[in-house]
């Protein structure tokens, strides 16, 4: 089957050039030109609006900026900046921000993270969704919204505005509490499309064994909608429902939409006429050569209320120097593989993450969520690990998940030498569905909780 190319590089040739969709050809040279543009609008405007750039950008003027690669002498913002006072952020009056979203610290202020978008911004973030679901999904079919969509301006009210606009019929369903009355409206509805995050469409894949299917679903397309996704968890969906599974990579500070798949399904085609993405040595920050790993560092081109200049993201990935088999010339960046928070060094020697739990745990069938806690045991470090199971799944699970917690080379060693002990797993086989939240191994311990 011919790969349709991703649909985002009409898109971003229509944004840079005005030239009508279907008419003219993207090349590097279009894009980076055009990014260059943009960069030093950002930087005028952030300079002379915006308090904290006021200060921080003191000694880099927007008319020094002669390259893109000039970009990479200027100082990073970090989450921390942004909850110190995210109101020293805005470029615009506050009368002009429709939406505030405030994000839960995971930080070490203890601060919530606010993002401030204008109704310009949020139209950035609609079109974006819905030119990137052309590749998607087919106009006429039908797309359960499971993120918050309530309020005006949430991600799925934006994605339901953005999926009416290419004829699709959204149903806004918001977060999953109990996965069995969300499959009877899946049922009830003919949802052909998910939009959900990771966790919530795998308790929704896992609702019943994995050999029934008495809520009589058929699933076509997933769009799981994050950071990091695990492997473990796009292989049982599509196992589950014999679908395709689209991953966007997206986190709020980018507006909501980062990256999406193409047909492909090999990487992240980024949102080039809206952000520029740098990869940067997470101890040094110098930019790393394409294809190497490092934090993921981005700059907003066309935001208005709240820019963002090289706001590191926390995310470790890399970009594919290798051609995407659909033939874009837009950049593709591999799934991101970790995060460096998620990340903590064991007592004795070696680096735990929540990656590699996920990809353990989330292959034990029944598993839908999992907590994992360190803390101090004696000399010890001691993990305990809190397991959500599906009502279905079997006795032997509690042992199937120490089994693949041993599995992981770190954990095995680090028993092996005294350096760790496995508290009992626990486990809650209640009906509803705990709360989403940020992936982390809480750390307990006091002298080591802020190791990278
Ligand atoms: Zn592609």
């Amino acid at each position: 089957m011919l790969l349709q190319k991703t649909p985002l590089e009409q898109w971003i040739l229509h944004k840079i050039s005005g030239l009508a969709y279907k008419t003219g050809q993207l090349t590097r040279t279009l894009i980076e030109d055009y990014q260059l543009v943009k960069l030093k609008e950002t930087v005028a405007l952030a300079s002379e609006k915006s308090l904290f750039y006021r200060g921080a950008l003191g000694r880099f003027p927007a008319e020094k900026i002669s390259s893109l690669k000039d970009l990479r002498a200027f100082p990073f913002t970090t989450a921390d900046d942004i909850r110190q006072n995210p109101l020293r952020f805005l470029c615009c009056s506050q009368d002009e921000i429709k939406r505030v979203v405030t994000l839960e610290s995971s930080g070490t202020t203890g601060l919530p993270k606010r993002i401030f978008f204008t109704s310009a911004d949020q139209e950035l973030t609609k079109d974006f969704f819905h030119h990137g679901m052309t590749v998607i999904a087919r106009p006429g079919d039908k797309v359960l919204i499971l993120l918050p969509c309530e309020r005006p301006g949430s991600v799925g009210a934006l994605f339901a505005e953005s999926a009416r606009r290419m004829n699709l019929l959204p149903v806004p369903h918001g977060i999953v509490k109990e996965p069995g009355y969300t499959l009877e409206v899946m049922a009830k509805e003919q949802t052909d499309t998910l939009l959900g995050i990771p966790t919530q469409v795998l308790a929704l894949a896992s609702g019943e064994p994995p050999d029934k299917n008495e809520f009589q679903v058929d699933v076509k397309n997933v769009i799981l909608n994050t950071d990091h996704v695990p492997r473990a968890i796009i292989n049982l969906i599509k196992r589950k429902w014999n679908c395709r599974v689209f991953n966007h990579y997206a986190m709020t500070e980018m507006g909501l939409g980062g990256g999406l798949e193409c047909e492909a399904l090999a990487g992240y085609h980024m949102r080039e006429a809206d952000l520029l993405f740098e990869v940067a040595d997470p101890v040094t920050g110098a930019v790393l050569p394409e294809g190497e790993e490092g934090e993921v560092v981005f700059t907003t081109l066309t935001r208005r209320g709240m820019p963002l200049i090289r706001y590191r993201t926390g995310d470790l990935a890399r970009f594919i120097p290798e051609p995407c088999p659909c033939g874009t010339v837009l950049k593709r960046m591999a799934p991101v593989r970790d995060r460096i928070k998620g990340r903590i060094a064991l007592n004795g020697s070696g680096l735990l993450s929540m990656s590699r739990l996920d990809e353990a745990l989330f292959g034990v069938k029944g598993v839908l969520n999992f907590q994992a806690v360190i803390s101090s045991d004696g000399g010890a470090d001691c993990l305990a690990v809190k397991v959500q199971l599906a009502g279905w799944a079997g006795e032997e699970t509690p042992a199937l998940i120490s089994k693949a917690l041993f599995s992981i080379p770190v954990i095995a060693e680090s028993i092996g030498q005294g350096f760790l002990t496995l508290a009992p797993v626990e486990v809650d086989r209640s009906s509803l569905l705990w709360k989403p939240a940020k992936r982390m191994i809480q750390d307990l311990r006091v002298t080591r909780s802020d190791k990278r």
